[in-house]
């Protein structure tokens, strides 16, 4: 899911933070505002600007975890689970190095039902979040990092995006970045219509918002159904895609197989997986660098 089991550290590294402010954006997301001692050293690239979180136990008041530097990934797998920080890949909305801020916009999955246990550690922290609460993140301290995916290359005639509410972040933050006059064409997929968000740009921006409380069950993939009845613009496409994996991966192979998108220039990215946590996700990740390892494979 996220491009590595084990993210390098540099040019990231390890900041404390605490929360200075939460906002409610709409039902399925919450807006969280950090700041930190040392946060005029943190230098995201914009756009898609990912980044770790690690969010203390529910029995702790911060994490319990030691900067080992470029051992720290080793150091954090062998604490004890009840115990290390609980690990998440977020995006950097905002920063606002001027004022040592940065924004993460959280979707709140499993909110719509607090009788039940859906949702995961990351969301019900934010949910829950409160001024002064502290957390350590991963970050980029230089804005040209790895982190940052979104890259079209020069020749690209136009922009298709397409997400649910964890990409709505990055994809508010690729469009920020883009210059007048792009074409860009984005489908999301919300919650509720009141998930809605503006999401300014310079470009020329088509959002098509497609709401699944106006769905009934049964709805199919709405990002996928809605593409394949879309007439695309002539010329060459760089697409972005985000959200949960099977979506992601659906929408793929729609645009390489049957709309001829060069297999380079689609840039994909499973946010999440259904029925899988991220602890799943990485344990996949790393017993696959391990056979790969074992079998003498890049
Ligand atoms: C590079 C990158 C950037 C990301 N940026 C953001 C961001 O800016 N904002 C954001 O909100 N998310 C973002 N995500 C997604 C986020 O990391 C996952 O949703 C993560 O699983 C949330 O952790 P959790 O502890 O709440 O749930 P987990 O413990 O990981 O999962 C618990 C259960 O919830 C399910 N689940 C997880 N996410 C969702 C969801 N959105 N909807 C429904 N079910 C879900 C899982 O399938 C699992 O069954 C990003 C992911 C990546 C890889």
């Amino acid at each position: 899911m996220t491009a590595t089991a084990a993210p390098t550290s540099a040019p990231f590294r390890f900041f404390d933070v605490r929360v200075a402010r939460t906002r409610r954006l709409g039902p399925s997301m919450v807006r969280i505002t950090f700041t930190g001692e040392r946060l005029a050293e943190l230098a995201s690239g914009g756009r898609d600007q990912r980044f770790k979180l690690f969010l203390p136990q529910p029995h702790q008041s911060a994490p319990v975890f030691e900067d080992t530097g470029d051992g720290w990934y080793a150091t954090w797998r062998a604490q004890d689970p009840a115990e290390r920080p609980v690990m998440r890949s977020y995006t950097i909305r905002e920063q606002r190095p001027h004022l040592g801020e940065f924004d993460v916009d959280f979707a709140l999955h499993g909110a719509d039902d607090p009788a039940s246990a859906a949702g995961g550690p990351a969301s019900r922290w934010a949910l829950a979040a409160r001024p002064g609460d502290r957390l350590t993140v991963l970050a980029p301290a230089v804005a040209d990092n790895g982190g940052v995916d979104f890259r079209p290359p020069p020749g690209t005639d136009w922009i298709l995006l397409t997400g649910d509410e964890t990409a709505l972040p990055a994809i508010a933050g690729n469009l920020a970045w883009l210059s007048p006059g792009t074409v860009a064409k984005v489908w999301i997929e919300i919650g509720h219509e009141d998930d809605r968000r503006a999401l300014p740009s310079f470009a020329d921006v088509e959002v098509t918002w497609l709401v699944r409380e106006h769905a009934g069950p049964g709805r199919g993939e709405p990002v996928l159904d809605a593409l394949r009845a879309a007439g695309l613009p002539e010329g060459t496409p760089y697409a972005w895609i985000a959200g949960e994996a099977g979506t992601v991966k659906a929408v793929r192979r729609h645009l390489v197989r049957e709309r001829g998108f060069d297999r380079r220039a689609v840039k994909f990215t499973g946010y999440w997986r259904r029925g899988a946590t991220e602890e799943d996700l990485i344990a996949e990740l790393t017993a696959a660098a391990t056979a790969a390892a074992a079998t003498g494979e890049e």
